[in-house]
């Protein structure tokens, strides 16, 4: 794997410590972290952060490529590195969210006249097995 200087570098970003350290978060965040919780994680290790420098910050990631923003019910950012587009599931009782499967490519120039797509999203809302199970209502 690329080390993170070099990913950046790649994607034409200037790596700073600020910009390495959240990169390394979204590659070990399992979940989808949103601004707050990235800025709680990294805010010990380096005490001038600022949440405003974690939204920029993603915000570059989001233009260059680095990561992708990802769009949910609660209309709250989370983000994921830009990996394959793949399809998320929601639950709708502890808005976890979790990756379920890889999108297939489709050819998507062209579906509308003139536009430009940037991106695909697909989300799955329902009850989690954790949720199901805390309500003694799932099904086996
Ligand atoms: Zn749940
Ligand atoms: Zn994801």
């Amino acid at each position: 794997m690329m080390q993170n200087d070099a990913v950046l570098k790649s994607h034409g970003i200037k790596p700073s410590l600020t910009r390495m350290m959240i990169l390394d978060y979204l590659k070990a965040a399992k979940k989808h972290p949103n601004v707050d919780e990235i800025y709680q994680a990294l805010q010990p290790k380096i005490p001038t952060l600022s949440k405003t420098t974690v939204y920029n910050t993603l915000h570059l990631f989001t233009e260059k490529n680095v990561a992708r923003a990802v769009m949910l019910k609660d209309q709250e950012n989370r983000y994921d590195l830009a990996s394959h587009p793949h399809a998320h599931f929601q639950c709708v009782k502890c808005n976890e969210v979790f990756d379920v499967f890889r999108l297939p490519d489709v050819q998507l120039d062209g579906v509308l006249p003139g536009a430009q797509v940037q991106d695909v999203s697909v989300l799955i809302s329902g009850v989690c097995e954790a949720c199901q199970a805390k309500e003694g209502t799932r099904h086996e």
